[in-house]
């Protein structure tokens, strides 16, 4: 298949998926996880009618930039970000999907005042409660939400979630529920004049339907539209 066909795949089992459930297939968001893929390759996918890009590692999606590579498309960072390199991605992206700590929340505002800018973020949410997976506690999130909405220079968006790795197809599906709970009450919580909530970025490859099936508004997919990756740390 083609990148083309594959695109044309993914929305068409996005659009399936989305049926199923009674939602337009218009509320969910393709966003193409474009790590370890070149500039050409990423340019490639804009052409097959990507809209959105996300970027884990700092250095590579500085480098696309220089490349203009995401020419075209919306891009979001996704991956973890240290507090040290907000600098590379503060007003450079659209939406900041992966702020899973105070710290880092505050790394953010203060860049974000610097730079004169408001930065779009969504606050990752360790569902399934791993140590070794970042992103805050499901305990800890009425407090990030809360001091989000007193940051003059951040804007709370909604939440993303990578839930642990699947055994099974379907296993997820209970995490996808439970963040699509924390969604709404959070919506619930929060006076519409303050905040609008309007992304739920959760579901990868394996389990992009069960997520648009409980009710994600941003799905991120990688290698389903690029093919599988070489393991991390191999030499490209
Ligand atoms: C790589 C990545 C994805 C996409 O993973 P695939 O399984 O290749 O679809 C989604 N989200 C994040 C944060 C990623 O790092």
């Amino acid at each position: 298949m083609t990148l083309q066909e594959r695109v044309e795949a993914v929305r068409a089992n996005i659009a399936a998926a989305a049926r199923e459930a009674g939602r337009e297939a218009g509320e969910i968001t393709l966003v193409a996880a474009t790590k370890v893929q070149t500039s050409e390759t990423i340019r490639q996918a804009i052409a097959a009618g990507i809209t959105v890009c996300g970027e884990n590692r700092v250095q590579e999606m500085t480098a696309h930039l220089a490349d203009n590579a995401y020419e075209g498309a919306a891009l979001h960072f996704i991956g973890h970000l240290q507090t040290n390199k907000v600098k590379f991605v503060v007003g450079r992206v659209d939406l900041i999907e992966s702020v899973g700590s105070l710290h880092l929340l505050e790394a953010i505002q203060a860049q974000a005042a610097k730079a004169g800018v408001v930065q779009d973020i969504l606050l990752e949410v360790n569902v399934g409660g791993e140590e070794s997976k970042s992103g805050v506690a499901v305990s800890e999130l009425p407090e990030l939400v809360e001091r989000s909405l007193q940051l003059d220079h951040v804007r709370l968006r909604g939440l993303m979630a990578i839930p642990p790795a699947a055994r099974e197809p379907g296993e997820n599906r209970p995490f996808f529920a439970q963040m699509h709970q924390l969604f709404v009450d959070i919506k619930g919580n929060i006076d519409d004049n303050k905040a609008v909530l309007d992304c739920l970025s959760m579901g990868m490859s394996g389990d992009y339907m069960d997520a648009v099936r409980e009710g994600a508004t941003l799905v991120r997919v990688g290698t389903a539209l690029f093919g599988p990756r070489p393991p991390m740390g191999t030499p490209r």
